[in-house]
């Protein structure tokens, strides 16, 4: 069907602004021989992995489920990273997973013989201490007390025996220039152990697939590090794979007035785009304008009860009616992710948009999916 006739509200994936961000990632890796994992935690519309397993070298997730996804849909190399592991999971984790890393001396220690029995590599997760972002402190994980990452004060080299990587994510939604004095600092603090590594993990947070990305630099330092300690560089964005390749649609449901113009429309931030709210941004809308920009200024909100739930202010040429199809970009990532169903809130459907610009919904949901997480 033609994206005018999906219903709402719609995420659309587009297969072929995916490729395009593939074909940028697929470039580094054949240009430095890194290799390159989607970070599935941003990203896990499962119907594309076959499409990205063509591109990349796997997948990386956050726990057990993920793993098990990655380990179901694509199939190729598969990583975790977790603050802490569960015993009753630890040995699925270790049957499904090719590079388990850990969080502490504690958890390594606790369950690193399970994972070299099993001939899987086993990684520990470093925490550089350089914060390279202002503002947002939630994704931050060198902020002052962080839980994210071995600081090199409890840092035990005696306890590296068995460690084949040292990973570390320091960066969110950032050039390369942020990961260059990252890995410089890096190297000051935890390069005496780099070279009796095989592989050095950097992480997410890489915008590389964003209009401007300086990439040769990434480029020259992922060459740098492994010719400088012979390990393999891993990169495992997620934000890149997916930025700017997927549509939020929906429906004007309501139009009100109440000093300034406002619309209801059928989705939501809290349940629909919680980064709106948790982030804060406001999300790119097709064919319209800031506040006061072009004549017909709305605030966009959702239908549930919290009166947060703004989406953002817009303008238009015309005035909002009641059916008018909304359409915001760049709803791929942390957006079905996140999704939940507060207040009873449907959960969008998802479609793909091929190359010939055909739309398919590959899942829908309903009242089922509300239910079915209650009792
Ligand atoms: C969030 C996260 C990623 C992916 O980050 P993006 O910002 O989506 O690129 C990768 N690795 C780890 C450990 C993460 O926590």
């Amino acid at each position: 069907m033609r994206i005018d006739e999906l219903p709402t509200p719609c995420y659309v994936v587009d297969e072929a602004l995916i490729e395009k961000n593939l074909k940028i990632l697929r470039g580094v890796m054949d240009r430095t021989g890194c290799r390159i994992l989607l970070a599935q935690k941003a990203f896990s519309m499962y119907a594309l992995y076959p499409l990205i397993g063509q591109y990349l070298s796997g997948t990386a997730a956050s726990g057990l489920y993920e793993a098990r996804l990655g380990r179901e849909e694509m199939g190729k190399e598969n990583h975790i990273f977790s603050p802490a592991y569960r015993d009753d999971e630890i040995d699925e984790i270790v049957s499904l997973c090719d590079h388990i890393i850990f969080n502490s001396f504690s958890q390594l220690e606790k369950f690193k013989d399970k994972v070299l029995k099993a001939g899987k590599s086993v990684g520990l997760r470093i925490n550089p201490e350089f914060s390279t972002q202002e503002g947002h402190a939630i994704y931050d994980p060198c902020a002052p007390g962080s839980r994210l990452g071995v600081t090199l004060s409890n840092f035990k080299p005696e306890l590296l025996d068995g460690v084949s990587g040292l990973h570390f994510h320091t960066l969110c939604e950032q050039d390369s220039d942020a990961l260059i004095s990252t890995v410089e600092v890096v190297e000051e603090k935890f390069g005496p152990w780099l070279s009796q590594m095989e592989w050095l993990n950097f992480g997410g947070g890489h915008h590389i697939t964003r209009p401007g990305y300086h990439i040769e630099a990434l480029e020259d330092c992922i060459k740098r590090i492994q010719d400088k300690y012979g390990v393999t560089v891993y990169l495992e964005p997620g934000e890149a794979i997916a930025l700017n390749a997927g549509f939020l649609i929906t429906t004007v449901l309501d139009t009100l007035k109440n000093g300034i113009d406002i619309a209801i429309l059928d989705t939501s931030a809290a349940c629909h785009m919680p980064d709106v709210l948790e982030m804060p941004y406001r999300p790119p809308l097709l064919n319209s304008g800031e506040p006061h920009e072009k004549k017909y200024t709305y605030r966009l909100g959702g239908p549930t009860c919290l009166a947060g739930d703004i989406i953002g202010d817009y303008s238009f040429d015309e005035p909002l009616k009641v059916g008018d199809r909304l359409t915001f970009g760049d709803m791929a990532i942390y957006s079905m992710v996140k999704n939940n169903t507060f207040n009873g809130m449907p959960l969008p459907s998802i479609a793909l948009r091929d190359k010939n610009g055909d739309c398919k919904i590959v899942r829908s949901f309903g009242y089922d999916d509300f239910k079915t997480r209650l009792s």
